[in-house]
């Protein structure tokens, strides 16, 4: 079960039959597709707050189903065909917001140039889900448990926005503005996500979960680069360990600094205010943090 929905028993059954059982369906709400991407921010500015964008669908029915959310209209972006697909330039890779989990699995070009998206998704929910959901959705989602937000503060990605007011670009580390918050603006779309190439870097990915395809319970994504043995440039995203995902700053420093692994694990105090949930403490996710890190760092020392 996604986090978000752990506390979903707890709801109010006011919604629920007779015997005070959850009724899981969606409010009635009006339906309409966008046919390109200016099409669906006229769409947003006619029909305002009351209109939700739909993408794969994966984060969003389930909200709807629980009544978590009950938007009027939802617009269907998921057959805008220019939001789909990944670009290699000389210097970068652009991936459309509509390309789905299981196209970056299968991806030679992610393969070659973002491997750490690679190895991120194939930790996202189960095959089904990754059939339908995509980048965008994820990352306008910003739900703090999900992988790709950190993944983008690790490789440092630039977010391509588009809306009335023209086309912007925010850096990922700008992007997550706490939970389930992001800096787009009310009528904005996210079009694509850019990466660097940076031949001559490693990363490394790990996380914890219960059970395989679960939400984790903490999770790191790294990239950087070491040459002579020494750190010359490292970015820690963490995710699942507060209300955003979150860049491990002293941490890195720390080890970018000639520090040793244990300084670096006792940094991480200074980086992250992970929360308490069902699943686990405050203080244990702290703790594992600390584990994700030595791991994590361990495999990308002997990998560069
Ligand atoms: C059982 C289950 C398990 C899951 N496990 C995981 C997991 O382990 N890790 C994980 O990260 N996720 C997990 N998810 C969530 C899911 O994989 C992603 O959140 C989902 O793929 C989001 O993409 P989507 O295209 O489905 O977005 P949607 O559900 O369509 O949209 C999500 C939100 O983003 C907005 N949105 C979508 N696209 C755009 C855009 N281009 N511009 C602006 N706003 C946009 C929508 O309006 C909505 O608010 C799980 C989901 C389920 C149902």
């Amino acid at each position: 079960m996604p986090a978000w929905l752990d506390g979903a028993a707890c709801l109010p059954t006011s919604d629920g039959n007779e015997k005070g059982e959850r009724r899981v369906k969606a409010a009635a709400f009006d339906y309409v597709r966008a046919s390109s991407v200016a099409d669906a921010w006229a769409l947003l500015a006619r029909h305002g707050a009351g209109a939700k964008l739909l993408a794969g669908g994966q984060s969003l029915l389930p909200a709807l189903n629980l009544r978590l959310s009950a938007p009027d209209i939802l617009i269907d972006i998921s057959r805008i065909e220019a939001l789909r697909g990944v670009t290699v330039s000389p210097h970068s890779v652009r991936i459309g917001a509509l390309t789905r989990h299981a196209d970056l699995l299968a991806s030679p070009e992610i393969a070659a140039h973002a491997p750490l998206l690679c190895r991120a998704v194939a930790e996202v929910a189960h095959p089904a889900i990754r059939s339908r959901g995509t980048i965008g959705g994820s990352l306008a989602n910003a739900d703090p448990a999900a992988e790709l937000p950190a993944c983008t503060l690790a490789l440092d990605a630039r977010l391509h926005v588009e809306g009335p007011g023209g086309a912007r670009v925010i850096a990922s580390r700008d992007f997550f503005t706490g939970l389930f918050e992001t800096a787009l603006h009310p009528n904005e779309i996210l079009v694509a996500i850019e990466i660097d190439r940076q031949p001559a870097s490693v990363c490394g990915f790990a996380e914890l979960a219960r059970r395989s395809g679960d939400y984790a319970i903490v999770g790191l994504a790294a990239h950087g680069a070491i040459a002579a043995g020494v750190w010359t440039e490292l970015r820690l995203g963490y995710f699942s360990v507060g209300t955003r995902a979150t860049l491990a700053t002293h941490a890195a420093g720390v080890l970018t600094g000639g520090g040793t692994l244990l300084e670096a694990a006792a940094a991480l105090e200074h980086d992250l205010q992970p929360h308490d949930d069902l699943q686990a403490s405050s203080a244990t996710r702290q703790h594992l943090a600390r584990v994700l890190l030595r791991r994590v760092v361990a495999e990308m020392e002997s990998a560069a």
